[in-house]
């Protein structure tokens, strides 16, 4: 195969690997993803084992995972005696109840290690209910030995990840399971990679562009932090690139804090629906209203009404919505409608009654 001199990943591509990459990059450039390595990496659980995730299995071929074991990167084997974590004189702390060993310094400093040594990373999937990796379920306890837990908070390598990184996507494996938490966080590990290339250009015009074509996923997610990012924009080319970036990528971190409330998602797809619905036969119009009503009272998910709503886009060929963000922000291969539940049923109500009109 003839190659350019960038190592042919250029323009003398035969044609169907140069449209097989351009299919990849279309929602941006693969991700970067911290993930427990016991979550179907290695066998590296306290007890030997290795656990499973459908979801994980699923990002393999779309993410760049880096994997990460902090109990046996801290210098603990396979198997080892099950750590706590243990609130001491307000402190969290680390310990060993079978050796009585603390090992909270160890893990601060694996954890301090291992993160400042990251390249770029949009997200993390740690697991759920760990000592060292839950962020947010952990038993946390009173004392060494024995004892009920007296809360449930995060484990102390989670808490150096959320220390370090306020903006990005951070979930566990178990709440993956459920569809709005999932789609909310593919979301945002898509948007952060593709912020990172506008990084990568260093073209002020990039994150300009950025901008316009993830307006409606910002309205769908916080008017207000929409209106402050756009705020941020505004001054591109006129303060240095890195800390606009820096400032918009903070900002950004808290309008994807939190999964989005119905309201502002249900105004930006009302607000789509406009650029269509004078195309559309009554019934369909009924159709998406209806489904639209169900997805505000939480029994139709988000990922159908964006579907259904790009077909319209692309049918009616409105061009500015075809760039929009909001309708397919990451592969839609990995688009799944089962959940574990959390109010989110998958139930789209009856179909639109056929057309008689044809286009
Ligand atoms: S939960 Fe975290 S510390 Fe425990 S085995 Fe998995 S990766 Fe290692």
């Amino acid at each position: 195969m003839k190659r350019s001199r960038d190592g042919g990943r250029g323009a003398s591509l035969p044609v169907v690997e140069r449209r097989g990459q351009e299919a990849a990059e279309a929602h941006g450039p693969r991700p970067r993803v911290v993930v427990s390595e016991c979550l179907g990496f290695a066998a590296v659980r306290y007890n030997g084992q290795i656990l499973k995730s459908r979801f994980v299995d699923a990002l393999r071929e779309h993410v760049v995972f880096v994997q990460v074991c902090p109990e046996v990167g801290m210098g603990m084997g396979v198997p080892r005696d099950p750590v706590r974590v243990v609130l001491k004189d307000g402190e969290a702390r680390l310990h060993q109840p079978d050796t009585g060993r603390n090992w909270t310094g160890e893990m601060r400093a694996f954890s301090d290690d291992f993160l400042g040594g990251l390249d770029a990373v949009d997200g993390f999937i740690l697991k759920s209910k760990s000592p060292s990796c839950g962020i947010s379920d952990t038993k946390i306890y009173a004392g060494e030995q024995g004892g009920s837990p007296v809360g449930r908070s995060a484990g102390l390598f989670a808490r150096a990840v959320q220390g370090a990184y306020p903006w990005a996507a951070i979930q566990d494996e178990g709440r993956l399971t459920n569809l709005r938490l999932r789609h909310h966080f593919l979301t945002h590990v898509w948007t952060l990679a593709r912020l990172r290339r506008a990084e990568a250009s260093e073209e002020p015009s990039a994150l300009v562009r950025f901008q316009a074509e993830h307006k409606l996923l910002l309205l769908s997610l916080s008017p207000g932090g929409q209106r402050e990012l756009g705020r941020i924009v505004a001054e591109a080319g006129v303060r240095p690139f890195p800390e606009l970036i820096q400032r918009y990528r903070e900002r950004l971190g808290r309008v994807f804090a939190r999964p989005p409330r119905a309201g502002p998602t249900v105004d930006a797809l009302h607000h789509a629906f406009g650029y269509v619905s004078d195309e559309l036969d009554p019934s369909e119009r009924t159709y998406f209203l209806d489904l639209l009503e169900r997805f505000r009272e939480g029994r139709a998910p988000l990922p159908t009404l964006l579907a259904v709503l790009r077909a319209w886009i692309v049918r009616f060929g409105v061009g500015y919505l075809e760039d929009q963000r909001l309708f397919e922000p990451y592969p839609p291969d990995l688009v799944d409608l089962s959940s574990s539940g959390d109010g989110q049923m998958v139930d789209v109500g009856p179909r639109p009654t056929r057309s008689r009109r044809t286009r």
